[in-house]
Order: structure tokens, then sequence, then C-alpha cells
């Protein structure tokens, strides 16, 4: 089975994989932007490991991890994610850096952001988000993990744009302390590997109970074998040439060895409001705490009238961000709320009881996004709701907490297209078995046309 960490681990020389990475990346990053601190100190000699990076909405104690937002700037972390603590304590991986991301995970092509992050295969198109700097790290870099992010896609949906593995655990397997909250209810760490056998290395070292986090409590991850694949036709009208015709030759390879029925879902086509609703209500409660005072952008002088101190301070998010806050704290307020908010955690319950029960017969599997990757120039003008609308594969599962895993597949114009397979909570492990098993009918080898480091 491919391994590149392995690979790594097996070298000869492993010094020579470091000569000159720092500076290799640093010329990369000029053009793609992935990376938004670098740990300039890394080296074999005194490391010995193979590289990693995080989101940089995941705090490495004293590297600024700013979560993609100038309300951040300059922050520097007084301690360890959990997630960082256990990749440091396996003693495999050492930190290179923090990697790019839409502003606090908001957005679907990672171009929420001061600078964006390119796609590694064309700069000129979108690199996907919000985790577009993993995905873009993991393409780049051949011995390398990413550990990214997802509230409602961010890890499927850059890794698919890239061509690597971006694997989305049960809700509650990895701790989230140490994570820069969006959505409390929805929010995973995750991982991203040009293989599946890596992608599952990197989950097992960051997986498993933390007593700062509550939430996380799915100690016993499973395997359950599955033969037959779901395609669930409402989703499947929303994919859009050559998406569809590729996903269809996708399927008649797979078919060989699953059973593969397309199926009719009363309620997963409507996941897009609800996961809306729920995340920017949560997301605005979230960001009330950066106030200039405690939390984000410093305002030295305190001696100012209540509104200017605050709108001085809350002037530095995005767009987008100010959007979420606008939105989000309306869906709260008293009077809407039960209009919105609750009937969106009613349709969110029923999601998950529909999923949950296709789910025990078989996997769920469709492409990762209904177009294939847009130019930045062409995403920049989509709206909104045209940009929200681009998450209809991968909403779903992550509203319900359930893995899922996105792969590549096919390449169209010389740029990767994804496919997400889905399995029940707590069943993490049969997703890397069914992508090792792709990669080998594949004959999978990671594609890269820019030349690798
Ligand atoms: N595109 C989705 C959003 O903007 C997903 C983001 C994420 O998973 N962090 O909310």
């Amino acid at each position: 089975m491919k391994s590149y960490i392995n690979e790594f681990l097996g070298m000869e020389k492993p010094t020579d994989y470091y000569s000159g990475l720092l500076s290799d990346i640093e010329k990369l990053n000029k053009e793609h932007h992935f990376i938004t601190t670098l740990n300039k100190d890394i080296s074999y000699e005194k490391d010995g490991r193979l590289p990693f990076t995080v989101k940089a909405n995941i705090c490495v104690k004293g590297f600024e991890t700013t979560a993609g937002s100038k309300m951040l700037r300059g922050y520097l972390p007084p301690f360890n994610a959990t997630v960082v603590d256990k990749i440091n304590a396996s003693g495999r991986f050492s930190f290179l850096g923090e990697t790019n991301m839409d502003e606090f995970g908001f957005g679907t092509f990672g171009l929420n952001t001061e600078v964006p992050a390119r796609n590694a295969f064309d700069n000129d198109y979108v690199a996907g988000g919000s985790s577009s700097g993993a995905a873009v790290a993991t393409a780049m870099l051949k011995y390398h993990v990413a550990i990214a992010e997802s509230t409602g896609g961010s890890i499927a949906t850059p890794a698919a744009l890239n061509g690597v593995v971006g694997f989305t655990p049960t809700y509650g397997a990895v701790s989230r302390y140490g994570l820069i909250d969006y959505a409390n209810s929805l929010d995973k760490i995750g991982v991203m590997a040009r293989c599946a056998e890596d992608a599952k290395v990197a989950f097992d070292t960051i997986r498993g109970r933390d007593r700062y986090d509550t939430t996380c409590s799915v100690e016993t991850i499973g395997n359950k074998k599955r033969k037959k694949l779901f395609v669930i036709k409402e989703l499947m009208e929303k994919a859009e040439e050559p998406v569809k015709s590729a996903f269809e030759r996708l399927l008649d390879r797979l078919g060989g060895n699953y059973e593969i029925s397309e199926i009719d879902s009363k309620i997963m086509d409507k996941a897009i409001a609800p996961y809306y609703i729920i995340a920017m209500a949560e997301a605005s409660t979230n960001l009330a705490k950066y106030d200039g005072y405690k939390y984000g952008f410093q305002n030295e002088d305190t001696n100012r009238k209540y509104n200017d101190f605050f709108t001085d301070a809350r002037i530095n998010f995005g767009a987008e961000a100010k959007r979420r806050i606008i939105l989000g704290t309306f869906i709260r307020s008293e009077s809407v709320k039960d209009k919105y908010y609750s009937k969106a955690t009613q349709v969110r319950g029923m999601i998950i009881r529909e999923m949950r029960s296709i789910l025990e017969e078989g996997f769920i599997i469709s492409p990762a996004l209904p177009i294939a990757t847009p130019k930045i120039e062409n995403a920049s003008k989509l709206t909104p709701t045209q940009n929200y609308a681009m998450d209809i594969f991968t909403v779903p599962p992550n509203l319900g907490g359930f893995p899922h895993i996105t792969f590549p597949y096919e390449y169209h114009d010389g740029l990767p297209l994804g496919a997400q397979l889905v399995t029940g909570h707590a069943n993490d492990y049969a997703l890397f078995d069914f992508v090792s098993e792709w990669e080998e009918l594949f004959e999978y080898r990671f594609r890269h046309n820019l030349g690798e480091i």
C-alpha cells in the first residue's frame, strides 16, 4: 500500500529532503499563498521527522495563529491545541507551519481572506476552502501531512480541488481544544494527505479523548465493510457537466466491486438552509468575543466612547464575517428564533435520521462539488447564495457529524476532480480501506504538473 510516510521513514538520507525545503516553499508560496506562518527553525538534524502543517485556526504555542483574519494578526497562542500536542508526542512529525484559510472558516473557495490561496495545479484557479492552504500544501509537498478543519465541507472541498485525500472524522473523535471556533456543534478537526494510508496514520495520531474537550467522547472507531454504494438522486440533479459524466465513469469503474443504486432522499437536498442558519447562529456567538478589549485587534486607547471603541476593533472583520455576524445575530433574535433556528435544528434531526438509516446499509457516494474547479475571477463574481449552494454535497454529512473522505478520481483540463464517500458514525476506518482499494484500482499515482518539493 502506498505510503509517503513510510517512504520517508525508509529513506537513506532524509536530510536531502530538508535541504532547500524552506527556500523552495518560500518561492512557491509567493505564487500560491498557502503558508501563512512558516517555522523557519525546522531541520532534519534537529527534528528528524516528517513535516506537518496545521490550518491557521489551530493554536500552536508561540506561532502567529490568525484564523485567516486581520482581527487576529499578531496573535501568538500561549498554548498548543490538543492535536498539536498529540502529533508532537508521537515523535513522527515536526511542525512546519500554518496554512492559509478563509477567515474563521467562512468560505468554499478560499477567497475570503487577506491574500487568497491559489490552486496547486494552476494558480488562476481557486484552491477551494476554507482549508485552502492545507490542500495546496499537501499537493505541493511530497512528504507532509496537513491537519485541517471542517464545519460544512472545508476539508472535502479544497482536498478535491487539489487532488489530495481529505478526511473529516466522526464529530467528537478528535479534540477541538485549541481550535478557534467557527460553529461548535459542527466543527471537526481532520486531516489531508496524498494517500489514504497516510491520512489514516495522521488520524490515528490526533484522535482520542481529551479532558479539555468534553464533546470529544468517541473512542472506539470501527471498520464495518460495506458492499453497497448509494447515490442520492436529488443531490445528483445539482451536478453539472463535466462533473456529471466524470462521476458516471467513476461509478462504472466501481461497479465491478460494489452494488450501486440510486435512491431518493426526502430531505438531504434541503441541507444548505439549515446548515447556514445553524452555522451563522453559532458563528455570530463565537465572534462576539472579538471586542478589541479582551480578544482580537487590540485597541490601546480605552478612553473613548463605547461605540467608537468597539467599532474600531470590529471593523477588522472581512465582508463575509460581517455578513455572518449580522445574519447570525438576526437568526438568534427572540422574534424570529422559532421561525429559523428551531426549524433548522428540526430539519437537521430529520437529515441525521434519514442518513443514519441509509448508512446502516452502505456508503453514500457523490462528487465533492457540483462543478469543476472555477477560475478565481469567476468564483469571485458568485453571490453569497450561489457560493453556499456549492456545498450541496458536503453539508449533509457535516450536519450529521458523519465521517467522510474525499479522493481524486479523474482529471479535467489538467485539474483534479474529487469524489466523496460517507459512512456511519464511528465507522471511519472503512473509508480509508475503500480509498486504498480505489488507489490500487486507479493505479493511483499522485499527479502534479507544477513540479513538487
Ligand atoms: N463553505 C462552508 C461555510 O462557509 C464550509 C466552511 C467550513 O467547513 N469551515 O460555512
